[in-house]
């Protein structure tokens, strides 16, 4: 043997031979050097072979060339390495289906952090249309029908999973259909990526979207109806000429008509400064109560001509702010014209004041107005955001007000918030701003 396998592989075998001669069954695998045939991993069987007294006479050596077939294992295991590594990838939720089904029969780690559950509560449990939301089923279905029917090799959507906890997720999915050999039954792999950041992105920039489109329409209204009121005044004056008391009348009604649309530009270049970062406040300090003053006075023709009663609770003494006393100011404007604006003819407009510890003012104001739905009391702070009330009240605006107000408020350090018991209830807007 020794002579015909050559001397290195006898001696990887010898061992085994030794302990065969020895009256031992014996058995090896192992990459053995054959002097033709080369390296081949060889499984061997060493069967001893007794004489009648028990003593070994001889081995029986079976060998079998197995060089194939642990290539085959090798690459297996290499497949199998691979695959589970790719199962497992983290942040990407991987699910082996069902193809009839849908029943979940594999998940990783991330599918079910993604959906909530344990790995328990969905192999073999739960089905793909279980977590998925109930608007979407239709869809998921009609997507991977195909696929079900093992007519295609894949499909993808995105679409909502509801998790254990109630919550709604959205996710892109992608479904490969995983063939059985031999009529072994086929799966689905399913690869679901949480695109929920995405989603709600892309609705407030659609949102944002439709707000310009709106913004646009009530901009061209807003600037038609002064210039309208001027060209009407002016076809007047070009037909005969006034009489001097017609003629203070045409004055002010371009005055009034020109302040509007002065108006309607400086809180647009106002809107345009803060988005850039480029608005400049002449910080000082100052009495808020002076502040609120103006604001009381700028608006009281308003209030005036819709019989309004305005109660404006004075502070007992000084407070003392400091920033920019004529943007406080607009602060106050804005929120008592709206009062003023969003409120029946004769309605009640409240303003308080009160200091809160540490060092921080409080200035409510309050109206007895058309109120706000609670759905809107966050959304009336966007640019451009303005709610549809059936009647009109004569308001004017561009829907950018609160925005600014908000964005001064906040430059001072202050917030600003609104309340409202709902639509019919009245309002409230509340301003904190740090105090010296
Ligand atoms: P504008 O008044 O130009 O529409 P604002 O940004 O000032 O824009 O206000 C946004 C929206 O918030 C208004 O269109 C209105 O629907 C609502 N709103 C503001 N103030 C009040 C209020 N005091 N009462 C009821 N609704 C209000």
């Amino acid at each position: 043997m020794r002579e015909l396998i050559g001397e290195s592989t006898w001696g990887q075998l010898e061992p085994a031979v030794t302990a065969a001669l020895a009256g031992q069954a014996t058995t090896f695998e192992a990459e053995v050097s054959f002097p033709k045939l080369g390296k081949r991993f060889s499984s061997g069987r060493l069967s001893p072979h007794f004489d009648q007294d028990g003593q070994v006479q001889g081995i029986v050596l079976l060998v079998d060339d197995i060089t194939e077939e642990r290539k085959s294992r090798l690459l297996l295991h290499e497949i199998e390495a691979y695959y589970s590594s790719l199962f497992n990838t983290p942040g990407v939720g991987h699910a082996e289906v069902d193809q009839a089904s849908l029943t979940f029969l594999k998940v990783n780690r991330a599918m079910c952090d993604m959906l909530g559950y344990r790995q328990d509560e969905l192999v073999g449990n739960k089905t793909v249309l279980d977590v998925t939301h109930p608007d979407d089923v239709e869809l998921n279905q009609r997507v991977m029908a195909p696929v079900m029917r093992g007519e295609a090799n894949h499909s993808e959507l995105e679409k909502r999973y509801i998790r254990k906890d109630g919550t709604t997720i959205w996710a892109s999915v992608c479904g490969t259909l995983l063939k059985g050999i031999n009529g072994s039954p086929s799966r689905i792999f399913g690869f679901s990526q949480d695109i929920t950041v995405r989603k709600r992105a892309e609705a407030v920039l659609a949102q944002a979207e439709r707000n310009k489109d709106e913004f646009i329409a009530t901009l061209a209204h807003e600037l038609r109806n002064p210039l309208g009121a001027i060209s009407n005044v002016l076809q007047l004056w070009q037909r005969s000429t006034p009489e001097p008391g017609t003629l203070v009348t045409i004055r002010d009604i371009i005055e009034r008509q020109v302040g509007q649309l002065k108006h309607l530009i400086d809180d647009l270049l106002d809107l345009a400064r803060i988005s850039e970062g480029k608005i400049r406040l002449r910080p000082q300090k100052f009495d808020l109560q002076d502040a609120l003053d103006s604001a009381i006075e700028s608006v009281r023709p308003l209030v005036e001509a819709r019989r309004h009663t305005l109660n404006a609770e004075r502070s007992g003494r000084p407070i003392q702010l400091e920033g920019d006393p004529r943007r406080i100011t607009q602060v106050f404007t804005n929120l008592l014209n709206n009062a003023a604006k969003y409120t029946p003819d004769g309605g009640e407009i409240m303003m308080c004041v009160n200091t809160i510890a540490p060092a921080a003012a409080q200035i409510t104001i309050r109206d007895t107005g058309v109120g706000i739905d609670p759905s809107m009391l966050e959304r009336i702070f966007d640019p451009f955001v303005q709610v549809d009330h059936k009647d009109d009240y004569g308001q004017s605006g561009l829907g950018i007000g609160l925005t600014l107000v908000r964005k001064i408020v906040a430059l001072h350090d202050g917030t600003l918030i609104a309340r409202s018991a709902g639509l019919g209830k009245g309002s409230e807007f509340v301003v904190t701003l740090p105090t010296l």
